[in-house]
């Protein structure tokens, strides 16, 4: 790490870099919370969250475009160089980053941009928001660094792998939907997510984690702490669908709408409200004001991380269209409180409705449970194909 620091830093001639000090133990060097940086072909958002209140300014130099902070700083956060080597490995409309002391307090970080990129900045002393965009910038967080981050510090850049969460649906107590022939959704929900994370882990670069790998009630504000503890790269929660009308049938994937959208379809709308009922009558915690606090925080970070569910979404359910019929053909958006409280790329899906005899029937089947834990598995690795696995904060090395 510090042979990369002194690489970078020479090679920051530009501001007349002077090398600090060598970065002792004794010095505060983390100041920096988190940091994100997330890219697709057209776009790219750069986010650094402070652990404190930090000075800084920023300003843009013409040819090439760039954009520069000047940070009231003694030392370079740890944080903020693998950052800038994230972005240096995995260039797009920001084509390269540099970090510099430039005077004993002020440690410099430079982006430069493709010619006429389009760039929006949200900063306070508490963070610094970027994005950059080839066209319009999109719909944007403001406010993001008022969020209280949860996101541990930057463990995201050592990730080698894809770490997959499971979270089979209800539980314990919690029965979830029931069908004519008295199967249980807890029951089918756990078999398909075991089944699944079988098959998830015979796949090289990727493992996955159950929320629960038995029949017991996990509390959703249990489900949400061990989700955020692991930062999966992907999140999927399984449940089958029931409903008065029994001739309902059909998978579906859903994903959270953005702030300002309202449910896709008044079935979507349904749905979330009834499977947020179930964990919302069986968890006492999450009514309490912290826990509603935390679950409307995230929603100002989670932009990002929606474009790539909607991703997710699309692939999976092509591929479950293959084994079930779709019950809606596009991925449809409500708002889920597991899906609201975390900052993952995440879907939720609906198997079949155990409330239609013919899918009950199937669905208690180990061949049908294997064949819809498969389209999931099938429809992750398309999405993964068309996804740099930085966009997702993983380093897969080609070999
Ligand atoms: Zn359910």
């Amino acid at each position: 790490m510090r042979h990369k620091l002194i690489q970078l830093l020479t090679s920051a001639l530009l501001f007349n870099a002077v090398i600090s000090s060598t970065l002792s133990a004794e010095e505060s060097v983390n100041y920096v919370e988190s940091t994100k940086y997330q890219v697709t072909k057209n776009q790219a958002l750069i986010e650094i969250k402070f652990s404190k209140k930090i000075n800084y300014k920023h300003d843009q130099l013409k040819s090439p475009y760039r954009i520069y902070f000047d940070i009231e700083v003694k030392n370079i956060d740890p944080n903020l160089i693998a950052l800038i080597e994230s972005i240096n490995k995995q260039p797009g409309l920001v084509t390269k980053a540099v970090i510099a002391k430039n005077k004993p307090d002020i440690a410099r970080i430079v982006f430069e941009f493709t010619q006429g990129t389009n760039t929006r900045i949200s900063s306070t002393r508490k963070g610094i928001q970027l994005v950059a965009s080839q066209s319009e910038i999109p719909d944007l967080i403001d406010n993001f660094y008022k969020a209280e981050t949860t996101q541990t510090k930057n463990k995201i850049w050592e990730k080698k792998q894809y770490l997959i969460a499971i979270d089979a649906g209800h539980g314990g107590k919690d029965p979830g939907a029931v069908g004519r022939r008295g199967t249980t959704e807890k029951s089918v929900n756990l078999s398909i997510a075991k089944r699944l994370k079988k098959l998830i882990d015979k796949e090289k670069n990727m493992k996955a984690i159950l929320t629960r790998d038995r029949d017991v009630y996990v509390k959703l504000s249990d489900r949400i702490k061990k989700i955020r503890k692991h930062q999966p790269t992907i999140f999927i929660s399984i449940h089958a669908d029931g409903a008065e009308n029994r001739k309902a049938s059909g998978s579906s994937v859903f994903i959270l709408p953005r702030k300002d959208e309202v449910a896709s379809s008044r079935y979507a709308k349904l749905v979330a409200e009834k499977e947020n009922e179930m964990d919302l009558l069986f968890d006492p915690d999450i009514n309490n004001r912290d826990q509603n606090t935390q679950l409307t925080i995230l929603d100002m970070t989670q932009n990002m991380s929606r474009y790539l569910s909607e991703q997710l979404g699309t692939s999976v359910l092509k591929r479950i269209g293959k084994v079930n019929n779709l019950h809606k053909k596009k991925v449809e958006k409500a708002n889920f409180a597991v899906l609201k409280s975390i900052d993952v790329c995440s879907i939720l899906v609906e198997t079949a409705f155990l409330s239609n005899s013919q899918e009950e029937k199937q669905l208690k089947t180990a061949a049908y449970q294997d064949r819809l834990a498969l389209a999931i598995l099938q429809g992750i690795k398309d999405f993964l194909k068309n996804t740099p696995p930085a966009q997702l904060g993983v380093t897969i090395s080609e070999n």
